[in-house]
């Protein structure tokens, strides 16, 4: 069982370090929020005070962590996890971040002497609670290896996406994907309703037709076809409109610096920031479908 410095006991975070604790690990956590940490520690876990002193000694270091800026200066500032910890540590980086930051700091860490994966999550606070998540790797072969144990205690579907930053960059894409084909299918039922097509019926038509896709079919976002879906429960998140347009925003990012064209993934992120303006950032993203009926 390893020595494990966890940074970042956030929402995702906090489960994600009491599972390492349930598996046997010796987990050290810190976090800028005291509560965090004491959950950390009712859950088995020691506090760290300090990013220096949750990372000391470590055998491995996790973090889970908001955006970029807080990667770059957790890692590389002084007194961060890159001049604490030993060379030979492996550094597991689980927030979902740019690519541009994810590389730079694996970059850093690889000049250090350190292994460092990107290893970006989905499956939300359910699948961090119940272990359940789904890592998309980005690293070398070993660190991957050395990583897929640990990662184990956390999730269930492990893939190793390719070098440093390939993690955040299947992470991306894929909920470019989940953007503008949720934005898609919903434009699909209200124009259903103005034709006055029944939901059922477009559903159990698209459903094995051509327009099937994950978001009809797992998370059809009007009430009624899939029992799981949010829209049966007034789009309480699930998965939140805010969370949507961050990664959104992210692609759009990542678009820009590559010079990918993405017109329809730009039109997403459009509608998913002029929906988080009009007050449903905390929304699931599913009910950008009452916002297109111009009833939100
Ligand atoms: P969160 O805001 O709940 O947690 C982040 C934690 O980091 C906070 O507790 C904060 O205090 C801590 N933190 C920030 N700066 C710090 C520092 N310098 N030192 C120590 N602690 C610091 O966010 P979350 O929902 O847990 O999300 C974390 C990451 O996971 C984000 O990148 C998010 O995009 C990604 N993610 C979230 C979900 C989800 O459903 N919540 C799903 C998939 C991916």
């Amino acid at each position: 069982m390893a020595k494990i410095g966890f940074i970042g006991l956030g929402n995702m975070g906090g489960p994600m370090a009491a599972n390492l604790v349930k598996a046997g690990h010796d987990v050290i956590g810190t976090d800028l929020s005291a509560d965090a940490v004491a959950q950390l520690v009712e859950a088995g876990g020691t506090a760290g005070p300090s990013i220096a002193e949750a990372v000391n000694g470590a055998e491995v270091v996790i973090t889970m962590l908001p955006a970029g800026s807080h990667v770059r200066s957790v890692y590389l500032a002084e007194g961060g996890v890159v001049t604490t910890v030993a060379a030979g540590t492996l550094l597991i980086d689980c927030s979902t971040i740019d690519v541009q930051t994810s590389r730079a700091v694996a970059g850093a860490a690889a000049d250090a002497g350190m292994d460092m994966i990107d290893a970006p999550v989905s499956g939300g606070v359910a699948g961090a609670a119940g272990g359940t998540l789904t890592f998309m790797v980005g690293g070398e072969d070993g660190a991957f290896a050395r990583a897929e144990p640990i990662l184990a205690a956390m999730g269930k579907n492990i893939v190793h996406a390719g070098g440093a930053g390939n993690g955040q960059a299947a992470k991306i894409c894929n909920n470019m994907i989940l953007g503008v084909s949720m934005i898609g299918v919903c434009e699909a039922f209200v124009l259903a309703e103005k034709l006055g097509l029944d939901h059922q019926k477009l559903f159990d038509i698209s459903s094995t037709a051509s327009g099937q896709c994950w978001s009809l079919t797992s998370y059809c976002p009007v009430p009624g076809p899939v029992e799981t879906a949010p829209s049966n429960r007034d789009y309480q998140p699930g998965f939140s409109a805010a969370m949507m347009l961050k990664d959104l925003r992210l692609a759009q990012e990542a678009a820009q610096n590559t010079g990918a064209s993405t017109p329809m993934g730009a039109q997403a992120q459009a509608l998913y920031s002029l929906f988080d303006a009009a007050g449903h950032a905390n929304t699931d993203f599913s009910g950008i479908i009452r916002f297109l009926r111009g009833k939100a």
